[in-house]
């Protein structure tokens, strides 16, 4: 059976939730038809693209934007077979998913990040693209009135709303994938680099499973979250495995979504809220 779940971000709350889910049925329904003719691989990047061009969502055209106001924006891409690629703090491209998969696809490099990422995309016909909303610019306004920019511990200023995406697929042959992108944190420094880029932080896949991650990324990356969730899916059941990880760090404020070698789908999340979606040959269910 072919299974495809999605995440829109962990957090406090969702905010317009009604629009969230319409915009999760529409990519979901994409995806699952791309899932059928083309595989994992090619279903998770199409719904991660279609999200990334949605400004509902943390990530591409949208993204969160970080203390200079700018979007620097990480995405990753991950099959069971164990390939891998992703960009971080990388401005300026519609799609960061699909540089991502180009660094996958055409170099023997896992992660290129910020000006080396850009010239890359560019060098692959990746044009130039301003990502920035006004919407975003007034939430970086908002937070900078509502704490000191370089206070260390500024995101507690800010409601713990995460909006990061990401999508997990099996497909007919059993085959995983995994992609994962993101605007990261509102008001983050410049250069930051967040969980949604880092292999076995926000994206993972193995033979025994593939996860994305949402959530507070300095805190995924510490803990290798998605690595260790997609390990203990060699002998639990990808619920239980998410439960596992979500229990061992009860502090943490994140999300986790994925699927196991056996088929068997889950999700999971320590904030209040998360958006999510999931879709099989027989039924599409939605958070
Ligand atoms: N995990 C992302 C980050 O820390 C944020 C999110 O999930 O929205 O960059």
């Amino acid at each position: 059976m072919t299974q495809l779940i999605v995440h829109g971000g962990a957090g406090h709350g969702i905010a317009d939730a009604e629009r969230v889910r319409k915009e999760i049925a529409l990519v979901l329904k994409a995806g699952m038809m791309r899932l059928q003719e083309q595989g994992s691989l090619e279903a998770v990047i199409q719904i991660v693209q279609g999200m990334e061009d949605n400004p509902i969502f943390n990530c591409g055209t949208g993204s969160t934007l970080n203390l200079d106001g700018e979007a620097e924006m990480d995405a990753s891409v991950m099959t069971g077979d164990g390939r891998f690629g992703a960009v971080a703090a990388l401005q300026r491209v519609r799609n960061p998913i699909l540089v991502a998969r180009k660094v996958m696809d055409e170099t023997d490099h896992l992660l290129l990040v910020g000006d080396g990422a850009l010239q890359f995309a560019r060098r692959w016909g990746f044009v130039d693209w301003d990502s920035v909303t006004p919407e975003r610019r007034k939430a970086l306004e908002e937070m900078k009135e509502k704490g000191s920019p370089y206070f260390p511990h500024l995101h507690q200023h800010f409601k713990d709303t995460y909006s990061t995406v990401g999508a997990v697929a099996r497909d007919d042959e059993g085959k995983l994938a995994v992609a994962t992108s993101t605007g990261g944190i509102t008001g983050k420094l410049p250069g930051r680099v967040g969980d949604s880029a880092i292999c076995g932080a926000g994206t993972y896949a193995c033979s025994w499973g593939a996860v994305s991650a949402t959530g507070h990324g300095e805190e995924i990356m510490r803990h290798m979250l998605a690595f260790r969730t997609g390990q203990s899916m060699k002998f639990l059941k990808t619920s239980i495995a998410i439960q596992q990880s979500l229990m061992e760090k009860p502090a943490f404020r994140v999300g986790l979504i994925g699927i196991d070698w056996r088929g068997n789908v889950g999700l999971g999340y320590s904030t209040k809220a998360m958006a999510w979606g999931y879709s099989n040959d027989e039924k599409l269910v939605l958070f």
